[in-house]
């Protein structure tokens, strides 16, 4: 039995996207109790520290966040994006959001390398993986992903990192940053007709990324056997140092995003294949990033299985 250390900051909760949308702060609420309640020995729910703003600039340029930050209104909610694309909205709370969520991410690293722990979840909002260099989308602003393996890179001696991106949407974001990176792949498996559009299996980079889409519809059996044979292959191969995943549940089959047919149980299928390799090739060393999921039980019941699958060997 391993434990799994869950980072997580009150201030996530600040992030307020007006009533009807589906990145509401319900989703973290009822994630981290359902943690709580599980009142499992090996699950420690801790809280993580602010991003310092320099370590956003490893991938972020400092005009864009100064920019993203003035932008932040004094009341109410903007929208980053025209309509009929408006669904990034910043509110007053964004800054200490956006630095809360992105520091979990950097809090697990800086404590995976102290040989604290071996295995880390970010129970973080507002997600990461749509955000781009200088482009803020997909209810994302900082790729919080992607600054903890630039922090990594930085910081310590590791320098192979794989990121294996399971939510059902293509992370448009993490694969721009790292499109011509030979020291990080990037796999995703994601649905293919959905938002952002990105991610067709002929975006390459530099023989680093890795994309595998879906059609609609696709059945749990189905889901499982192209992510055991078209996914973790080339992360075999690669033998990563490190393993960061980008956890999104919305391929669940009750999510209202997307149209993947997936059960929670599938979570801990395809969360045990990860740990097997990270304990194969890289002492069982996985940080995982909350990325989408917006059907409240099923998220509940995905993340408590992904979570088991991490400490159960
Ligand atoms: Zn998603």
């Amino acid at each position: 039995m391993n434990t799994i250390i869950v980072y997580t900051h009150p201030d996530c909760l600040l992030k307020f996207n007006g009533v009807n949308h589906p990145e509401k702060r319900e989703r973290l609420i009822s994630i981290l109790n359902s943690i709580k309640n599980l009142k499992h020995p090996n699950i420690k729910i801790l809280k993580s520290d602010y991003a310092a703003i320099e370590d956003i600039y490893l991938v972020h340029p400092k005009n864009y966040i100064n920019d993203l930050f003035k932008k932040i209104p004094n009341n109410n909610i903007v929208s980053l994006e025209e309509e009929p694309y408006a669904d990034t909205f910043l509110c007053p709370d964004s800054k200490n959001a956006i630095l809360a969520s992105c520091g979990a991410g950097i809090t697990a690293a800086k404590s995976i390398m102290r040989n604290d722990e071996k295995l880390f979840f970010c129970a973080i909002r507002p997600p990461g993986h749509h955000a781009e260099i200088s482009r803020a989308n997909g209810f994302c602003f900082v790729n919080n992903i992607a600054v903890t393996a630039r922090f990594l890179q930085k910081n310590y001696k590791i320098k192979r990192i794989s990121i294996i991106d399971f939510d059902i949407h293509h992370g448009n974001g993490t694969q721009q940053i790292f499109y011509n990176d030979k020291n990080i792949i990037y796999s995703s498996i994601h649905q293919t007709d959905i938002f952002p559009g990105s991610g067709k299996i002929d975006e390459t980079g530099n023989g680093n990324i890795f994309n595998v889409p879906i059609k609609p519809n696709t059945t749990s059996f189905e889901f499982i056997d192209i992510f055991k044979n078209n996914i973790l292959p080339d992360i075999e191969n690669f033998k990563p140092e490190i393993i960061l995943i980008s956890a999104g549940f919305d391929g669940h089959r009750l999510d209202p995003l997307a149209s993947t047919n997936l059960e929670s149980i599938d979570f801990y299928t395809i969360t045990k294949m990860i740990k097997d390799i990270s304990n194969n090739y890289c002492d069982g060393r996985i940080i995982s990033f909350f990325e989408g999921g917006y059907n409240i039980k099923a998220l509940e019941d995905s993340i408590i299985k992904h979570l088991l699958a991490m400490v159960e060997n």
